[in-house]
């Protein structure tokens, strides 16, 4: 078994994957249909999206600063296997804590 799938069958992923799909439907993100292809086949995956401030102190276009510390934004990741089209919810704005 691969670690992907390892993880997908692992109860606390799936716990999780439920968890989001749920509040996605309580805010009425009901949507399956893929905005691209229209498929309705898709793979779910709990990733972190590196994230830094686009603006700094420092004036635009911000410095690339290898010491500054990086942060991410816990994102659901949906992948159409169609076409490959992919979606993103921030588990922050939800209020999904991992
Ligand atoms: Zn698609």
């Amino acid at each position: 078994m691969s670690e992907l799938d390892q993880r997908v069958t692992d109860p606390r992923f799936i716990d999780a994957i439920d968890r989001v799909m749920k509040e996605l439907q309580k805010r009425r993100a009901v949507n399956d249909r893929c905005q691209r292809c229209n498929a309705n086949n898709w793979n779910a995956d709990l990733i972190r999206v590196i994230a830094s401030p686009e603006m700094s102190g420092f004036g635009y276009p911000p410095p690339f600063i290898a010491s500054s510390s990086p942060s991410y934004i816990p994102t659901l990741a949906l992948s159409c296997k169609n076409c490959g089209n992919m979606v993103l919810h921030n588990l922050h704005v939800l209020n999904i804590p991992l």
